[in-house]
């Protein structure tokens, strides 16, 4: 049975796409099958994965209205070695469209039921937003993985999120966990880091992974050139945290 994990944030340019594509291609580097699903309209995760965004036939967008088939749409990517849903512009429509159908917070999870035993591990790219992509993510997963960039403004926002993890919980996906809490974009120096680290640690104890992500160059660049950091330099201390980051949510996650 695969272990389906939202990526959330509402906050942009936290890390979210980045821990995505890096953790997808890091967990395959080490055997396991990984789907990636791309929910957000700007399709960072799909472009960032080697697809063209302007030349997808079909997305996402289709198994949430309920046209195809995850099978139909899915693509594996290369060098990456997963499987990306991809998005597009045309996600943006998707929230208005939603609203009309049965089942609106569920369709995301109704499609995944197809794909339970193809894969290992299922990673959902969020948009920056608590919308109705996001709502049918935490309904459709697991866990919860929650990228936090250690800055001042670091953890407001995050009771927002936890009352819709909650809220979830009780009216859609009684068995939702936050899975992780992720702390990217680290710099070791500023005290500042230490006080949210610290205040991590204590709101949330023992989900704050030990591994941390440094602010790395070459994981800011990758995306440029379609791969995983694995794949563009595979000895820079992005590659070697997202490897570290693998094995951590591997032992943590039992398989
Ligand atoms: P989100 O998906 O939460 O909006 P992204 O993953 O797109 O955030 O990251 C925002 C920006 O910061 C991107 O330009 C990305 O390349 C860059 N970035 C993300 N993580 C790192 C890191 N650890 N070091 C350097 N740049 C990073
Ligand atoms: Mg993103």
């Amino acid at each position: 049975m695969a272990k389906i994990i939202a990526v959330t944030n509402q906050k942009g340019g936290v890390g979210k796409t980045t821990t995505c594509v890096n953790l997808a291609a890091s967990l395959a580097a080490m055997k396991r099958r990984v789907l990636l699903i791309d929910l957000d309209p700007q399709g960072n995760a799909t472009t960032g994965s080697g697809l063209s965004k302007e030349s997808l036939e079909t997305s996402v967008y289709d198994v949430l209205v309920g046209t195809h088939s995850i099978k139909e749409v899915m693509v594996k990517v290369s060098p990456g070695d997963y499987w990306v849903l991809p998005a597009n512009g045309d996600l943006t429509g998707a929230e208005v469209v939603l609203l009309d159908l049965p089942s609106k917070e569920t369709r995301l999870r109704a499609g995944l039921y197809e794909v339970d035993q193809t894969f290992d591990y299922i990673l959902l790219d969020c948009p920056p937003a608590l919308n109705m992509l996001t709502v049918n993510a935490l309904a459709a997963s697991h866990g919860v993985l929650i990228p936090v960039q250690c800055e001042y403004y670091a953890l407001e926002g995050l009771t927002a999120l936890l009352q819709t993890i909650e809220r979830i919980t009780q009216a859609l996906n009684p068995s939702l966990q936050v899975e992780g809490i992720l702390r990217t974009m680290y710099d070791p120096r500023p005290s500042l880091t230490h006080d949210v680290s610290s205040q991590l640690h204590k709101h949330f104890g023992e989900k704050v992974y030990d591994t941390v992500i440094p602010r790395n160059i070459r994981l800011a660049e990758s995306p440029s050139y379609g791969v995983p950091v694995l794949h563009y330099e595979k000895k820079s201390r992005g590659a070697i945290a997202y490897l570290a980051l693998a094995g951590e949510f591997i032992r943590r996650s039992g398989s």
